[in-house]
C-alpha cells in the first residue's frame, strides 16, 4: 500500500479572527514541516506534509497548544497520498465557501499586551485608541460578512501603512492577520464636538472629554458596539440632568471603574466576580453596594450596582487622563424604547437634545451590540443580558436540528438561529414595540443569517398573537410553531445542560401567553424538549385594567387584597400605604374588581410581587420592567442576614398553608393566603424588611412543597428553575438550597437568559424537534 505524504487537517469552532493561523504557522515553523493553512467558510484547513512521528507531535500540539480564544468544536483529519511541491509552510488566501460553519469571534477586550504598548511613550501607537491584535479587538461588530477578511469588515476603509502591513504579513508578529489592525497613520481617529455637530478643534480630544466629565458634563462616546452617554458617576447633578434628559427616572444606570482596586473601594467582590470582570468578554456585573461613595440617584432603591471595566482602548485612554473621575456612569446612548445608535449621523440628531458633547470616531460599527450584564447568584454566574464579548458563540446542544429560527417575545428579545448541534442566540435587540427597534430586530436576523449560513426550514414563535416577532415569523411564510412562552422558558434551561429526559419545570415568570388564552406567569409544568403538560400555577388574580396593571402595582395590591379579603375585608386590612392612595381611585378599582370588568385573570408571578411592593410601600408605579420586584428584593435582603436560608422554614406557622389543593387535586400556589400571612405580619408589627423577607420565603416554601408532591407523582427528580422572576436572588437561592435537602436536582440559566432574551433557544428547539418528530404533545 501507498504511503501517505501528508494529512489534511480540517477544524471547525472559532478558528477565525483568534490567531489561530499564526498559531499554526509557528507550530509548523518549530516542528519543520511544510504545507499550508487557509480559512475557510468552514473553519480553517491545513495541509501539513512531514515525516508520520512529526505529522503525530503537530496533531497533537494543534488542539493541546490553540490560542486561548479559539475553541474547536470539530478536528478531522485524512491522509494525503501526492507529495507536496515545496518546502515551506505558507498561509493562503481564504476561500469563502457555500455553508459557514465556523463561528466569527465575539468583540474581545484590550489585552495586557496592547495595553502596555498603548501606555508605552515610546511606542509607535502610544496613546492610539484603536490598538489591537490577534488576541483583542473589535470582531463581531466590525464583520459585514464571511469570510472573516479586512476585506469584508469596516477596516476596510483603511489602507493599512507600511508598518502595518509588514506587522500583519509577518508570521512571527503579534498582528500577523489581526483584520482591525491599525496605528495612528493609517487607522481610524477620533473627533471632539459640541452637542451641535460643530467640530472643536483640539489635538487632545480625550483630555478634552475627561476634562468636560469632570465638570459634570455629558458627553456621548462612541464605542465598540454603540454609543454610551457618559457622566462623572460620583455627581448626582449630572446624573440627575442625564436622567431628566432621557426620560429614566428610575432605571439603575451602568457605571465603568478605572481599575479592580477602585471596583473594590466601592463594591464587594468575591473571586468569581472578579473573574467576570477580568474575562475577555469585560460584561457588566451586578456588584452589591459598600460605601455608597458615589451618587445616590444611581441605582434608587437597589443595593447593587452594575460596573465594568474599560475595554477599549479608547476608554483606558480616558481614564488615564489626571482629570477624569475614576468612576463614569456609562449607559447606552439611546433615546427612550429605540436601539442605541451606532453612525455618527445618527447619533448627532438623536443625541443632542441629552448629551453637551461627542468624542466621534470614524470605524464604521457595523452591528450594534449592548453590554453584557451578568450577576452572580451562590455560585453560579447568570448572564441576563448577553451581547457583547458573547455574541455569536454558539450554544452546542447534544440535539440535531434542521436549520430552525426562533423568533423571541416581545421584551428583552433575540431571536435564535439553529441548525444540527449548534444554537446561535442573536444579541439583546431589546424591547420589541416600536418599528426601530423591529427594524434593528430584522436587519440582525439578516446580517446573522449571512455570517453563520442558515437559511431557517421552519420557524419557531411565542403563542401570543400581537407581538411583533410573531407576526414576522407569520411572514416567513415556513412551517410555522407555536410555542407556549414558559415552555420555551423551561427548554432553554434544560438545552444548556443537555438535559434530554422530561423536568419539573418551575417558571416564576410576568406575562406569558396561554393556551387557554389567560395570561400565565406562575407555572410549573412537566415538560419535555417537545410538549409539556401544567401540572400547577399560582392562584390566579385580577389585573385591573389589563396592561395598566402592570405598570401600577397600587392596582395589584389592591386586587391582591380583594382577592384575600373580599370587598367588605380589604378596608378593615388596608395598609397604609395603600390607604393614602385616594379613596376615589382605589374605588374605581374596587368596582372594576367585583365586575369583573376589563380585569382579566392571570397566575403571573410578577404581579404577586408587585401586589406585594405596593402594599408594603414599596414601589406603586412603575418606569421600568420588573422595578416592583427588584425594589421588594433589595428590601427583603436587607433583613436578610448570613443566615436566611436556614429560616426559611420556620417563616411559616404550625397551622399555615401556602399550597391550595383545588378540586381534582390540582395544586395553586397560594397567594391569597401568602397576603394574608403578609398582612397579619405588618399588622403585628413586623418591619417592612422582616415582611418582605417572610414573602420570600413563603413563596419558596409553597414551591418546594409543590415540588416534592409532584416529585412523588411523576418521579421524575430533576427540576429546572427559570422566567424572569427567577433572577431573584433570594428565590432562586432559597429554592436550590430547600430542593438539595431532598436530593431533588435543581438547574437554572446561566450562559443562556433565563429572562425572556432566552425563550427564542427554547423556541427553535421545541419547533425544531416537533417539526423532525411530528410530535406535539402541547397540552394544559
Ligand atoms: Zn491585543
Ligand atoms: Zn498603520
Ligand atoms: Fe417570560
Amino acid at each position: 500500500m501507498k504511503e501517505p505524504k501528508g494529512a489534511e487537517i480540517l477544524i471547525l469552532g472559532t478558528v477565525q479572527g483568534v490567531g489561530f493561523r499564526p498559531f499554526v504557522y509557528n507550530l509548523a515553523a518549530r516542528l519543520n514541516i511544510a504545507g499550508t493553512i487557509s480559512n475557510t467558510s468552514d473553519g480553517v484547513r491545513i495541509q501539513a506534509y512531514a515525516t508520520p512521528d512529526r505529522l503525530n507531535i503537530f496533531l497533537t500540539a494543534l488542539t493541546k497548544e490553540a490560542p486561548p480564544l479559539s475553541t474547536i468544536t470539530s478536528f478531522k483529519t485524512k491522509p494525503l497520498y501526492d507529495p507536496f511541491e515545496g518546502d515551506s509552510f505558507e498561509i493562503i488566501a481564504s476561500v469563502a465557501g457555500k455553508e459557514a460553519k465556523t463561528s466569527i469571534p465575539p468583540d474581545i477586550a484590550l489585552c495586557d499586551d496592547c495595553l502596555s504598548e498603548l501606555l508605552d511613550a515610546d511606542d509607535l501607537r502610544h496613546r492610539y485608541p484603536f490598538i489591537n491584535c490577534t488576541n483583542c479587538g473589535p470582531r463581531f461588530s466590525i464583520v459585514e460578512t464571511i469570510p472573516y477578511d479586512r476585506p469584508y469588515t469596516s477596516m476596510k476603509s483603511f489602507p493599512m501603512c507600511e508598518m502595518c502591513r509588514d506587522q500583519y504579513n509577518d508570521p512571527g508578529d503579534r498582528r500577523f492577520h489581526a483584520q482591525p489592525n491599525a496605528c495612528p497613520v493609517c487607522g481610524p481617529s477620533v473627533s471632539f464636538h459640541h452637542n451641535s455637530g460643530e467640530q472643536i478643534t483640539t489635538d487632545q480630544p480625550i483630555s478634552l472629554t475627561a476634562a468636560k466629565l469632570a465638570e459634570a458634563k455629558i458627553v456621548a462616546i462612541r464605542g465598540l458596539g454603540g454609543f454610551h452617554l457618559v457622566a462623572d458617576a460620583y455627581s448626582d447633578s449630572a446624573i440627575h440632568s442625564l436622567r431628566e434628559r432621557k426620560g429614566r427616572p428610575d432605571k439603575p444606570l451602568a457605571v465603568m471603574m478605572a481599575d479592580i482596586k477602585t471596583i473594590e473601594t466601592h463594591c464587594y467582590l468575591n473571586e468569581k466576580e472578579k473573574q467576570l470582570l477580568l474575562s475577555p468578554a469585560h460584561p457588566i456585573v451586578l456588584l452589591r453596594n459598600k460605601d455608597h461613595m458615589l451618587a445616590g440617584n444611581l441605582a434608587p432603591g437597589i443595593d447593587e450596582l452594575g460596573v465594568m471595566l474599560p475595554y477599549t482602548p479608547l476608554h483606558q485612554l480616558l481614564f488615564n487622563e489626571p482629570d477624569c473621575p475614576d468612576c463614569l456612569v456609562m449607559t447606552s446612548g439611546n433615546v427612550s424604547g429605540a436601539p442605541i445608535c451606532t453612525g455618527n449621523e445618527d447619533a448627532l440628531a438623536r443625541l443632542s437634545s441629552i448629551c453637551d458633547y461627542f468624542l466621534l470616531h470614524n470605524r464604521d460599527i457595523v452591528t450594534r451590540v449592548d453590554d453584557s450584564v451578568i450577576r452572580v447568584s451562590g455560585n453560579r454566574s447568570q448572564i441576563y443580558r448577553r451581547a457583547r464579548g458573547f455574541v455569536p458563540s454558539p450554544l452546542q446542544l447534544k440535539l440535531n436540528l434542521p436549520p430552525v429560527i426562533g423568533t423571541g417575545g416581545g421584551l428583552k428579545s433575540t431571536f435564535c438561529l439553529a441548525r444540527e448541534d449548534s444554537a446561535h442566540l442573536s444579541q439583546h435587540i431589546g424591547d420589541l414595540f416600536n418599528l426601530e427597534s423591529f427594524d434593528f430586530y430584522t436587519e440582525s436576523v439578516d446580517h446573522l443569517k449571512r455570517l453563520l449560513q442558515i437559511e431557517p426550514k421552519i420557524v419557531a414563535c411565542d403563542l401570543h398573537p400581537d407581538y411583533m416577532s410573531t407576526h414576522f415569523a407569520a411572514e416567513l411564510q415556513l412551517p410555522t410553531y407555536r410555542i407556549q412562552h414558559h415552555h420555551a422558558h423551561a427548554v432553554s434551561v434544560m438545552a444548556e445542560h443537555g438535559l434530554s429526559d422530561p423536568v419539573l419545570a418551575v417558571v416564576m415568570d410576568g406575562t406569558g401567553y396561554g393556551p387557554d388564552g389567560t395570561i400565565w406567569g406562575g407555572e410549573i409544568l412537566f415538560s419535555s424538549l417537545t410538549g409539556y403538560k401544567r401540572l400547577a400555577h399560582l392562584e390566579p388574580l385580577m389585573l385591573p385594567g389589563g396592561d395598566l396593571a402592570a405598570a401600577e402595582p397600587w392596582r395589584m395590591g389592591i386586587s391582591a387584597l380583594y382577592n384575600a379579603y373580599g370587598e367588605q375585608g380589604m378596608e378593615e386590612q388596608l395598609p397604609e400605604p395603600v390607604g393614602q392612595i385616594p379613596q376615589e381611585k382605589r374605588d374605581v378599582i374596587s368596582a372594576m374588581l367585583k365586575a369583573g370588568f376589563n380585569s382579566p385573570l392571570t397566575s403571573s408571578c410578577g404581579r404577586l410581587f408587585d401586589s406585594v411592593a405596593s402594599l408594603l410601600g414599596v414601589c406603586q408605579k412603575i418606569s421600568y420592567e420588573g422595578q416592583g420586584a427588584i425594589e421588594l428584593e433589595a428590601l427583603a435582603r436587607r433583613a436578610a442576614g448570613p443566615d436566611w436560608l436556614n429560616r426559611i422554614n420556620g417563616f411559616i406557622g404550625e397551622n399555615e398553608r401556602c399550597v391550595l389543593c383545588k378540586d381534582g387535586g390540582k395544586l395553586e400556589i397560594y397567594s391569597s393566603e401568602m397576603i394574608r400571612l403578609v398582612l397579619a405580619a405588618l399588622h403585628s408589627g413586623r418591619t417592612r424588611e422582616e415582611t418582605a423577607l417572610l414573602f420570600h420565603c413563603l413563596l419558596i416554601a409553597s414551591i418546594e412543597e409543590i415540588i416534592l408532591h409532584l416529585s412523588q407523582q411523576t418521579g421524575c427528580r430533576k427540576v429546572v428553575l427559570s422566567g424572569g422572576c427567577m433572577q431573584n436572588k433570594l428565590l432562586l437561592e432559597g429554592l436550590f438550597y430547600q430542593l438539595a435537602k431532598h436530593n431533588v436536582q435543581a438547574f437554572t440559566g446561566e450562559r443562556i437568559p433565563i429572562n425572556d432574551g432566552g425563550i427564542s433557544l427554547g423556541q427553535a428547539i421545541i419547533g425544531g424537534l416537533q417539526h423532525v418528530s411530528s410530535d406535539t404533545h402541547e397540552g394544559y
